[in-house]
Parts: C-alpha cells; structure tokens; sequence
C-alpha cells in the first residue's frame, strides 16, 4: 500500500441472539440477514435495508466474526508497520463487550471454554504466531487504558489514582503520557494482563446488561519488527488497537444518582463528538475542512483511525427486540455514514537507535569539520585583504613571488578568489589524507586486538599447564648431603627451589629438629627467609611444590613430565626414593643423625656442597654412596 492510497473505513454489523429475559418477555426479532452483505429491520410494517461489508446474524459465532471481519488481513498490516484500529459501538447491552473479549462469565473463573474468546484473545493469539515463525527480531508490548468520565486511567497501574494526560504534537499524534506498557511473550501473559485490565474497569448493572462497561477502554499491542532482510537499520512499528466503546445510553428519571447521572452525560458526550467527527469527515462540504477532534480524549485518541494514516474496521453491534428498534436503527445509521470515511494508510518505519546514534555522532563530525573550514576560509580572506602579496604564492601557487599589486581593489579581488580555491583545495587534501590516516590507525588498532587476542591465549595455556604440573601428585624429591652445610631452599612466593650453599661461618645452616627451618638466606624476588625442604621437617606444603625444572620447563615451552626426571636417576637409587616405607625413612633419618654427629664429633669439615647453581636445573642426584647412609627422600 503506498502512501497517497486511500482506503475506506470497514465497517460491519453484529446481530446478537435475543436473551432470555426477552425471549420470557416474547420479543419478536425485528431483523434478519438475507445474505453477509445486508440486513433488513422491519419498522413501522416497513423494511429498511442497511448493506456493510459484513454482516453477522445472530447465529455467528466468536470465531466467525474473527474470520469474517478479516482480522487476520488487519493483523498483517500491523505487523508490517500500519496502525489498526478495531472499535465496537452501539446501545448498551447490544454485544460490544462480548464481541471484543468475550462474556463476563469468562473472567469469573466459571467458564473457560476459548471458543467464547472474544477478538482480543483471539488477535493476540494469531499475533503471538505469526511473529514467532517470523525472521528477524520481533518485540510486542501491550498497553490498557481507560476514560471515564473524560479522565484517562491505566488499567494496568489501577492503584495510580491520578489520570493521565492526552498529549499532542507532529511527529505522534496524539498519545496518552505515561502510559504503561508490558511485553507479551505469551497468551498466558496476555490473559493475565486483560484479566487485570477487566477487574479495574468501571462496570455497573443497567437495564440491559447487568455488567455494563461505563467507560470506553482501549487495549493497544505495539509490535516493532525488524526483518532479518529489512534495510539496513530500519524496522517498522506497527500497532493495534481493540476499543470497547460505552454504550450510549438515555438519561434516566430522578431515581438515578448524581453520579450516575454524570457518568451517563460524559459517555453521551464523547460518544457525540465521535459522531460529529464522523459527520465532519463524510460531509463533502467539510472534507478538508476542520475535524473537531480535540472536542473529546476518546476523538484525539482515534484521530489515526478516522480521516488518519490508520486502518480501520468497526464493529456495530444490535441487538434484535423491538424494545431497542430505535437505538437500534441510530447506530446501523451512524455505520452506514462511517462507511465512507477515507483513511490514508502509511507503514511507520523507524530507524534503529544505534544507527542513528552512529550517524548523530558522524554529523557532530562533519560539522566540526565543516566549522573549521570556514575558519580557515575566513582567516585566509582576511590576510589576502591585509596582504599584497597572494596567499596563493605561501600556499605554493601558479603566481610568481614577490608580484607587486598594482590594483588592490581589482586584482586584489580576483587573486583572492583564487588564492581562497586553491587554500581550499589544499584543505580538502588534507582532509583526505587524515581520513586515510584515521582508517589506517583502525586497522592498526584491529589487527593489535588480535595479537592481544593471541597472547592471552597462550598466556592461559601456558597457566593451565602450569596449573597441571602444580596439581600433579608427584612428589617433590629433594637430597640432603648428611653435613646440614648446604641445603634445598624455597620462597614461599615464587616456589622456586634453589639449593644454597651455606658458608660454615655466616650460616646457621637449618635446624633439623625445629619444625620451621628458615636459613638466614632471602629470596632475591620477595626478600623472604627463604624455608628449607629437608626430609626431617614434615611440612606438608613442600609436596605441592613443582621441581624447578618443571618451572623451568613451563616458562621455556618444553614439555616436561616429573616422571622423566625420577627415570633420569639410577635405578636402584629410583627405587629406594620411592614407596619407602614410613619405619625405613624413620630409620634412615636417625642414621643421618647418628653421621652427622659422629662427623662432627671427629671434627672433619663438611664437605663441600656438590649441587648445581639454583638457576640452572634441578640438581642431579648426589651419588648413591653418598645418600646410603643420610640421604633420604619426601
Ligand atoms: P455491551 O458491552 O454492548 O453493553 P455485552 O457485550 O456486555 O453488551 O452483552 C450484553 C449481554 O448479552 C451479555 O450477557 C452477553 O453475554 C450477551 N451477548 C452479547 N452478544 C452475544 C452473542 N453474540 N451471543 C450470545 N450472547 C451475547
Ligand atoms: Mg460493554
């Protein structure tokens, strides 16, 4: 549908069956359907013909009327974007409210049979289906108000006392400020949303329908779609709006309250300034005239949908006794003018807020740039006025230096022109080549993301790894020369285990009996004490350290496996290092003890300690003859 093509207004009758109190009362119908097009009411001995573009007698059913008014159609225009507009109207007690979401009984809890959902239901239901088997991103919200008495109310926020107000302006239209919407995801979701929306209404007990709505309510479900092969950054913003108009309604006598009185006169009311509307908008003579829209919040609220940029279809409901033949007669008049209302269709289209975030931002750009242009436009136009000699000449151009003006009005002007251009071309250049600058620094910028990228990577395996060799359950093996001169240290921070070499005379060299061995060394790193792994001293966190050629494996990128390193040392040595017996490595400690005393009893001086610099690899193991007697493992 393009924008300049016009469309009419809907429009469709609904017949409801006569109730019982009518049919107890004998009431003779006073209408009948010969086809879907037309109904016929006896008046008067006579039949007046009314002709719509549907009729539904009193036979159809819930589901007929959402086939039959081409809901489904109307449902597919909001999604691409249109706004629609349903509205039932007619006496009250003649099946607006049931035609729109079903019989009272349905929200009682006594009935939930879904055949009785009314176009509500049934149009957020086909809704729900039809996005979710849509491509592309889908988002549904719903809103539901009220007016009562010329004041708008929220029927999703009841407890809000304070009504809302009808604002106005060219971009929107008229919409009701602060209004409360709610995401649909479900019909679930829906039905508790309209059983709220109902039980906030204004409903009283009338004479003809004992649960009378006394207040128009609007339930509108916006839906913006974005098609996955939409252009880019576009989507449309469609809606649909169901109304539940109040029925009109004869003031009664003295017996009604004030109250009562006023809610009848405001509903009137509105009611006839929607058919002043309508008149306004077939009338010929007014067509292009004024449409006294602002008389009423109801008028402003269906501007879109009579004379607008809506789709509209109205449902006018009747009822078939005698006793209501004249209202009945008022409202299929009231529709037949409706008819020929002409609406002028247009899908909404909205941008996407982060492209227009983005073209914000180059715009801002733009004009900076442009800002700074005109500066230097205007300050080389002052200095060619200052000056006799032409900025082309300091701006590298044709003419020759030093030319001396012979004409400053004249000439001054034509140079200046030209001077200006080729300053001007000079900018764009430049320009030009900051914008190729800025684009190769993105990619600069990219491609350093990447590296990061990478390294992060390998720095994560290379501290998952590190992670596995510390979690191994192999323990530690470390060796002990039987004279306590030099010994295996570790820092407690860095876990890295040295061997250090005790001078006799500045080293205490470690306590073998104490629990915590610390020998007066430090860790170079962490300028800690750093602790002693000996086999006397049981503590358990030395297990869990790596050997330093683990951690020199890590940090080199070799492989390494601690069973290589036991493998490494003779076999017989291997075996007696490990699955020793707690009572040999008992026995084996006191031997220690027993030489090392016996030792220094005889007054020989230690030997000197024959491992390797810390910060090469792990120590190889002493020879086996010198561990046969003190040396002993973790
Ligand atoms: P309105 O909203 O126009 O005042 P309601 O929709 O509340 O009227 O209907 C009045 C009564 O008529 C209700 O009891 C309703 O159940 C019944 N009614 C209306 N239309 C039909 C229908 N098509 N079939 C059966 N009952 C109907
Ligand atoms: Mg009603």
């Amino acid at each position: 549908m393009g924008p300049q093509d016009e469309t009419r207004v809907i429009v469709a009758a609904r017949v409801r069956p006569t109730s019982e109190q009518e049919d107890a009362r004998g009431e003779q119908g006073t209408m009948y359907c010969p086809d879907q097009r037309h109904l016929l009411v006896c008046h008067g001995g006579r039949e007046k013909a009314f002709s719509f573009d549907v009729v539904l007698g009193p036979q159809s059913s819930q589901q007929d009327v959402f086939e039959e008014c081409g809901m489904k159609k109307l449902i597919d225009m909001a999604i691409v974007g249109f706004s629609c507009t349903v509205f039932a109207f007619g006496q009250t007690g003649s099946g607006k409210t049931y035609t729109i979401t079903g019989p009272h009984s349905l929200f009682l809890g006594s009935s939930q049979e879904p055949q009785m959902y009314g176009l509500m239901q049934r149009s957020v239901s086909y809704l729900l289906d039809q996005t979710q088997s849509m491509d592309g991103d889908v988002s549904l919200s719903a809103s539901y108000l009220e007016i009562y008495n010329e004041q708008v109310r929220d029927l999703l926020t009841p407890w809000l006392t304070s009504s809302l107000s009808v604002r106005g302006n060219q971009t929107h239209g008229f919409y009701v400020e602060n209004l409360s919407t709610v995401e649909l995801g479900s019909l679930e979701d829906f039905m508790k949303l309209l059983e709220a929306g109902l039980r906030s209404r204004r409903t009283s007990s009338q004479a003809q329908n004992e649960h009378s709505s006394r207040s128009h309510s609007i339930l509108t479900v916006s839906i913006r779609a974005e098609a996955a092969n939409a252009n880019e950054g576009t989507a449309t913003q469609g809606k649909l709006c169901l109304v539940d108009l109040a029925g009109s309604e004869r003031l009664r006598g003295p017996s009604s309250t004030e109250d009562l009185l006023e809610e009848a006169a405001n509903i009137n009311r509105s009611l006839l300034s929607l058919g002043k509307c309508i008149s306004a908008l077939v009338d010929p003579r007014k067509k292009s005239g004024h449409i006294p829209y602002r008389d009423s919040k109801l008028t402003k609220l269906l501007s879109d949908s009579l004379g607008g940029a809506g789709i509209t279809l109205m449902i006018a409901c009747v009822s078939p006794a005698t006793a209501n033949l004249q209202e009945t007669l008022n409202t299929l008049r009231f529709s037949s003018r409706a008819k020929r209302i002409k609406n002028r269709p247009i899908a909404k289209h909205v941008l996407r807020e982060k492209l227009v975030v983005s073209l914000q931002g180059e715009i801002r750009l733009l004009r900076s740039e442009n800002m700074l242009l005109r500066q230097h436009l205007s300050s080389a136009e002052e200095s060619a006025r200052r000056s006799s000699v032409p900025i082309s000449a300091c701006y590298g151009g044709s003419e020759p230096l030093g030319k001396v003006e012979t004409d400053p009005v004249a000439e001054g002007s034509s140079c200046s022109s030209v001077c200006l251009k080729n300053l001007l071309q000079e900018l764009m250049q430049d320009n030009r080549r900051l914008q190729e600058e800025k684009a190769a620094l993105l990619n600069c910028i990219q491609s350093s993301k990447q590296q990061g990228a990478l390294l992060s990577l390998e720095n994560a395996q290379l501290l998952h790894k590190l992670d596995e060799l510390q979690r191994s359950d192999t323990p530690v093996i470390c060796y002990v020369t039987p004279l306590t001169t030099c010994c295996k240290s570790v820092c407690c921070m860095c876990r890295v285990i040295s061997s250090t070499a005790h001078a006799t005379s500045s080293c205490s060299g470690p306590s073998l009996c104490g629990r915590a061995a610390h020998c007066s060394l430090q860790c170079v790193h962490h300028q800690l004490p750093l602790a002693i792994i000996s086999p006397l001293h049981r503590c358990r966190a030395r297990v869990a350290l790596p050997p330093l050629r683990a951690l020199q494996a890590v940090a080199s990128g070799e492989k390494y496996s601690a069973q290589t390193e036991i493998q490494s040392e003779p076999p017989s040595q291997s075996a007696g290092l490990h699955g020793r017996s707690g009572t040999e490595s008992r026995g084996r400690i006191q031997h220690f003890l027993a030489l090392r005393d016996s030792r220094a009893l005889r007054g020989r001086p230690a030997e000197p300690p024959s491992w390797r610099s810390p910060n090469k690899v792990l120590p190889s193991a002493p020879p086996i003859s010198a561990l046969s007697k003190g040396a002993t493992t973790r």
